[in-house]
């Protein structure tokens, strides 16, 4: 099943990952995927026996599209509030984030290039759905959402990019500051996301430093499957395959 670790469990289209956290029959969401991802919300909830109204919050690691995706029919239809750290806030409501450091056009030699681009596009995932009311959380907070997350501010992808660190499950779900598998080369393995797609990819291996000291043993990474071997083994596999 969905179910990573008790009270954990993770959903994926085929590109990117959300995670659904529960608490006391309540739930925080991390990241709502891409919009067509909201049929699959519906069929985690039967599954596990929830109201829609279960759903408390939805906090995005980031603020692009294939991350924000349902959020926006979360908070109209489930009443969840949708919370992003201040710097990606903006990028979140308008639907417009940061330009990349560089361009993806050098990535279309590589078929993953098109899965990912493909993927996206079928279910509305190229462009976020702005979200209507953002509210934010700060660095190093312990959010008081199912689940009590404490907000790992880890700059580089995007300006507000945030890993949301579970002390309790020792969970790090690390949006796109570390993945493992490149969504534009099929690289598997922890690395950072591809330049293409960061706004700098020299601040996201220095962000590395701050996933490294939670000690988490699971990785939930944005993209690609869970990491069980440490965020410490997780953030040494990345700075060895450095940019891409
Ligand atoms: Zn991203
Ligand atoms: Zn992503």
């Amino acid at each position: 099943m969905a179910e990573v670790v008790p009270g954990v469990r993770k959903l994926s289209n085929g590109v990117s990952n959300w995670y659904v956290v529960g608490e006391g029959g309540k739930l925080t969401l991390v990241d709502a995927g891409k919009p067509s991802d909201w049929k699959a919300l519906l069929r985690e909830l039967e599954v596990m026996g929830l109201p829609l109204d279960s759903v408390d919050c939805v906090l995005l690691t980031h603020a692009h599209s294939d991350h924000t995706g349902f959020a926006e029919r979360a908070r109209t239809e489930a009443g969840a509030t949708v919370r992003v750290h201040p710097a990606d806030a903006e990028a979140a409501r308008s639907g417009k984030s940061g330009k990349a450091e560089s361009g993806v056009a050098r990535y279309l030699v590589h078929p993953e290039a098109y899965r990912t681009l493909f993927g996206l596009m079928a279910g509305g995932g190229l462009r976020i759905v702005p979200v209507a009311q953002v509210s934010t959380f700060a660095e190093g907070e312990a959010i008081d959402v199912p689940g009590h997350p404490r907000a790992v501010h880890v700059p580089g992808h995007t300006p507000g990019s945030c890993a949301l660190w579970f002390e309790a499950t020792s969970v790090l779900c690390t949006g796109d500051a570390l993945v493992t598998r490149n969504p534009m080369t099929g690289r598997r393995g922890p690395q950072i996301m591809p330049s293409g797609l960061n706004v700098s990819s020299q601040d996201a291996l220095d962000s590395l430093t701050a996933l490294e000291e939670t000690r988490a043993t699971l990785v939930l990474p944005g993209h690609g499957e869970p990491w069980r071997q440490g965020a410490e083994a997780a953030v040494r596999a990345a700075r060895a395959a450095g940019m891409s």
